[in-house]
């Protein structure tokens, strides 16, 4: 399948007060074979703009390099999301509409409607991740790892499952998940609340994190102290406070890829 191409909005729904879910129809998406956590990255125009493809396919460093080339004015916005659900030929997407500083993303969410057109690049099976298998697997995230916790517990029946959402009200119907209502307090603090008060039986744990990098940070450093191996934690860092997806890597950032990376 071909990995970059257009994506046409054809649905726009509100599961909840603050989540857009957008279907997408586009060339290709039929012909996807299916995983759960596929990542993607959008691509999003200027405002007023069609969106502009990078001309070069092929391997991904090639058709990154002939998107930095487009125009700055032209240049679309990138910015990762995930396949919430699929249908034959439609990938549906939901985007948290977070408050406070709103990147170009959540702006377009806000306002999305049948027949806009986006950019895409994936997903892409060269980047697909084993989903995590131990005798308890924890899957732990705020709500813009939903859509991904949502895949992973398709295929994971033994997971213990903590997502935190702002308040009551952004709740969805999935199985076995222990809600974490922020209600106001300090994004992730609940949650990594939550977890160091959880208990599971005896056995190997395995665990899978991603939402804000400081609070991945802080659950990774927490179960690594429980004694859970480094190896079986998946975690990845969605976004940062107060920066977007296009600022450079924090100290803290290049620590992660590097503990990734080893
Ligand atoms: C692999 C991967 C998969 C992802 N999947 C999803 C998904 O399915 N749905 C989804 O909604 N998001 C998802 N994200 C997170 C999403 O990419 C970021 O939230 C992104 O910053 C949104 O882009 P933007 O243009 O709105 O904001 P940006 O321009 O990147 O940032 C603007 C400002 O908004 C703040 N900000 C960004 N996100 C949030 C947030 N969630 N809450 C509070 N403040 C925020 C930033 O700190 C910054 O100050 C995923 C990220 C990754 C890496």
């Amino acid at each position: 399948m071909n990995a970059t191409g257009l994506l046409e909005v054809t649905a726009v729904h509100r599961p909840t007060p603050r989540t857009v879910r957008v279907t997408f129809t586009g060339e290709g998406l039929g012909e996807l074979p299916a995983w759960p956590d596929q990542q993607l990255k959008l691509l999003v125009p200027p405002p007023g703009r069609p969106v502009r493809l990078p001309a070069a396919g092929g391997d991904v460093l090639r058709w990154y390099q002939a998107y930095l080339e487009i125009p700055e004015a032209e240049r679309p916005v990138m910015r990762s999301y995930t396949v919430r659900d699929r249908g034959r030929d439609t990938i549906d997407v939901e985007f948290v509409l977070h408050p406070g500083a709103v990147g170009p993303a959540t702006e377009w969410a806000r306002s999305a409607a049948p027949g806009q057109v986006l950019g895409r690049y994936g997903p892409d099976e060269a980047y697909r991740r084993p989903v995590p298998t131990a005798d308890t697997v924890l899957l732990a995230g705020d709500e813009t790892a939903l859509p991904a916790i949502a895949t992973l517990l398709s295929e994971v029946d033994n997971a213990l499952v903590f997502v935190e959402v702002a308040d009551a009200a952004e709740e969805q119907a999935l199985p076995n998940v222990r809600w974490v209502h922020r209600d106001g307090a300090e994004h992730g603090a609940k949650l990594v609340e939550s977890v160091r008060e959880a208990v599971w039986p005896q056995g190997q744990v395995a665990a899978w994190l991603a939402g804000e990098a400081s609070t991945v940070r802080a659950l990774r450093r927490h179960l690594v102290g429980r004694g859970i191996d480094k190896s079986a934690i998946e975690f990845t860092g969605y976004w940062r406070r107060k920066l977007t997806q296009d600022d450079a890597p924090t100290p803290d950032d290049l620590a992660d890829a590097r503990e990734k990376l080893g």
